[in-house]
């Protein structure tokens, strides 16, 4: 994939799914914004990146905050003058049984893993509408299609983005942007290293191919639809599972 001259933002790349993409963009030859939560650790994936020959900076950003948001798009306009690539990846889970769930808990999912998608999404949409091209890709998850027990408000906030996906598509396609999602299956990251033993291997017989997906089959997946190849592909989930979900 040939992404010289383009620039990329991944939110919550400061490691782990999203610290994949941002490297393999690079990789691509893409500059990227690198947006975190936690700086240092941004910081540290921007710097690997400028390792490879790539420009980086590295932002501080809590995307379920709208003015914070904002700020961040100012950032890399102000070093790069526009932004081709967004990429929807930060998310959290905070799990718990529908019956015994707090509303702080469903709140701050749905706040980092939804809002902080449309914040994002609004900001870029205007640019790259403007620009006539760009290309968003948004951070599903099979549960957001299949649903998971002691996951009401992760799962909703990735059904959320879904519908999201769909019809932002349909709002920017007349502009060459596209809109797609990935919908990770279940990915060896810290987010899934937190279950237990029992949930792993219960988990396990269910993928027909017998293994957890990397952070680089993700990246892999995202490569493709940010190429210029996949200009007419738009409103598309695309599951990455290893055929734990066929639809
Ligand atoms: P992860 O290892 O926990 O990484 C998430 C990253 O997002 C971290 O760097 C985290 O910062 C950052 N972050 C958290 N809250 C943020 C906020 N409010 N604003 C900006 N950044 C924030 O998770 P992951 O497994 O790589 O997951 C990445 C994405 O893939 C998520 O959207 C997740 O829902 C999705 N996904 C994961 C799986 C899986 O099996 N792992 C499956 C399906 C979908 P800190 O380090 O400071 O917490």
């Amino acid at each position: 994939m040939n992404l010289n001259g383009q620039v990329a933002l991944v939110t919550g790349s400061g490691r782990g799914i999203g610290k994949a993409i941002a490297m393999a963009l690079a990789k691509d030859g893409a500059d990227l914004a690198i947006s975190d939560i936690d700086l240092d650790s941004a910081s540290q994936t921007a710097d690997e990146i400028k390792g490879l020959g790539r420009d980086a900076i590295a932002i501080k950003a809590d995307v379920s905050n709208s003015a914070g948001v904002e700020e961040m798009f100012k950032s890399i306009i102000d070093k790069f003058g526009k932004i081709d690539i967004l990429i929807n990846n930060a998310g959290i889970t905070r799990d718990g049984l529908l019956i015994r769930m707090k509303d702080e808990d469903w709140n701050l999912v749905l706040k980092i893993n939804l809002d902080g998608a449309f914040y994002c999404s609004r900001a870029a949409g205007k640019l790259m509408m403007k620009q006539r091209s760009g290309r968003i890709v948004n951070i599903a998850s099979i549960v957001g299609v299949m649903g998971n027990a002691g996951q009401v408000n992760y799962s909703a906030s990735k059904a959320g983005l879904i519908g999201l996906t769909k019809s932002s598509a349909r709002e920017l396609a007349s502009r060459g942007v596209t809109v797609n999602a990935i919908a990770p299956g279940f990915i060896d990251t810290a987010m899934t290293q937190a279950l237990n033993d029992k949930v792993k291997e219960k988990l396990m017989e269910q993928i027909p191919m017998g293994r957890l997906g990397t952070a680089d089959d993700i990246a892999n997946s995202i490569r493709f639809l940010v190429a210029p190849e996949a200009s007419y592909i738009t409103g598309q989930v695309i599951h990455v599972n290893g055929g734990m979900l066929m639809s």
